[in-house]
């Protein structure tokens, strides 16, 4: 087989996982690494909350992927399509062979859009969308800056999303902008979850119970969005408890798409064969892999059962960074762990956030001396504004925080 490059480190996706780590190996005196990456532009994701909402532009989440990637990384502009942990080589879709002493593997999660017949198309058409990407953001905010009555239908699928708090951050964002506009009383809001309570973590979820009572949100637990008519504009959702199904006629919908492990993941041998969710099967502490001590993961791509978040990344990163270098210098054990951190920074209002932070143990786990973040507080809006997307740009993707 001809190689036709290798690097000491190989970091498979230059979002917000790949940048940390490269930034994190640079900064611990590693220096041939090599990341593989298709995108000319790097997206700061939690910013589209704020976009579908009507309070951020979208270009302010975008910036040219050269403007992030740290000096001295060789960017390998392509697409992973396969992995040979045995040989240590990953396969690019233009047909280059790379090598690697250590892989790190974060290309992120896929969205399944076909997963939920008529899905897809619904999102071509003009009276649904979702703030889970880029060219569809600012249409969310549209819809809702448009309507001045009648349903209006937001969705969570099962299963591992990123940001399990996205999907229902932007219903109470539009739900305020009717309040504000005083339709509010005129448009019914109907919020479609999966789970049996509003969050995973009680307090919180106690919290969120407050919310959406305040604005008359019908929420729908232990439910699912099953099919979408989107000629007749029909929302099928099917109530697990009972096993209801119920079709609701909407004005407008915001959709979140089922999500599982990229299909090339999946089909890899980095994916735990007996999981059809296909993550890359790490040790939930370390974040190596389970079998190819070689290869590292984190990110939403990760198995590790934290929440998938911009949040859990920044503490996953120093560790894989710290665990690869041991695992070059030849260290017996690896000396950096994980314990589950994440947070979900949960926009209650157009002025006001409140900051889930919790671990493994769905244990709340306040970082922020002196400020109880347990509640919706104005000062938390303009961290979720200006303060993450600072600490992103200038402190996270430079491995300094
Ligand atoms: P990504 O950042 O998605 O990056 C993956 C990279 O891999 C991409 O650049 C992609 O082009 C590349 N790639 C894909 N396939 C391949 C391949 N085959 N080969 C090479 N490269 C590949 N997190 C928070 O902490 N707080 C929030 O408030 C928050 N809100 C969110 C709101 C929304 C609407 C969304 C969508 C996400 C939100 N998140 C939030 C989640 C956060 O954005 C993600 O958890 C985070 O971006 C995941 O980082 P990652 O590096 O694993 O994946």
């Amino acid at each position: 087989m001809t190689i036709d490059a290798h690097h000491q480190v190989l970091i498979v996706g230059a979002g917000s996982a790949g940048v940390s780590v490269a930034a994190r190996l640079l900064r611990s005196g590693i220096r041939d690494i090599g990341l593989v990456e298709p995108s000319a532009t790097h997206y700061y994701q939690p910013l589209w909350t704020l976009v579908g909402g009507g309070r951020a532009p979208a270009r302010a989440s975008a910036r040219p992927q050269r403007s992030v990637l740290p000096k001295g990384v060789s960017w390998i502009r392509g697409r992973v399509e396969t992995v040979a942990p045995g040989e240590r080589t990953v396969t690019v879709a233009d047909g280059r062979t790379v090598g690697y002493d250590r892989l790190v593997v974060c290309p992120g999660i896929q969205l399944d859009w076909n997963r939920v017949p008529g899905m897809a198309q619904a999102v071509t058409e003009p009276h649904t969308s979702s703030n889970y990407t880029y060219e569809l953001a600012p249409r969310t905010w549209d819809l809702i800056r448009s309507m001045r009555s009648g349903t209006a239908v937001f969705t969570m699928p099962a299963g591992p999303v990123k940001c399990g708090g996205a999907p229902q951050k932007i219903a109470y964002l539009a739900a305020d902008h009717w309040r504000e506009q005083g339709v509010l009383k005129d448009i019914r809001v109907v919020l479609v979850l999966p789970t049996p309570g509003m969050f995973g973590v009680p307090v919180f979820a106690a919290e969120l119970e407050r919310v959406a009572a305040r604005y008359g949100i019908e929420v729908r637990r232990n439910s699912e969005l099953v099919e979408v008519d989107p000629d007749g504009r029909d929302a099928v959702v099917v109530d697990h408890a009972p096993g209801a199904r119920e079709s609701v006629r909407f004005d407008m919908m915001h959709v979140v798409p089922p999500q599982s492990a990229p299909d090339w993941v999946k089909a890899s041998p980095l994916a735990d064969p007996a999981d059809p969710a296909g993550y890359v099967e790490i040790d939930r502490h370390t974040l190596r892999h389970v079998r190819h001590p070689d290869v590292f993961a984190l990110g939403d791509a990760g198995s590790s059962p934290n929440s998938k978040t911009g949040a859990a990344i920044r503490k996953q990163a120093p560790v894989v960074a710290r665990n690869v270098a041991a695992s070059l210098a030849g260290a017996e054990s690896l000396p950096a762990s994980y314990d589950g951190y994440s947070s979900c920074p949960i926009t209650t209002s157009r002025h006001t956030m409140l900051l889930a932070e919790f671990d493994y143990a769905l244990r709340h786990r306040p970082t922020l001396p002196l400020i109880d973040t347990t509640h919706e507080r104005r000062d938390m809006w303009y961290l979720k504004r200006y303060g993450l997307p600072f600490l992103y740009w200038n402190l996270m993707l430079r491995g300094r925080a």
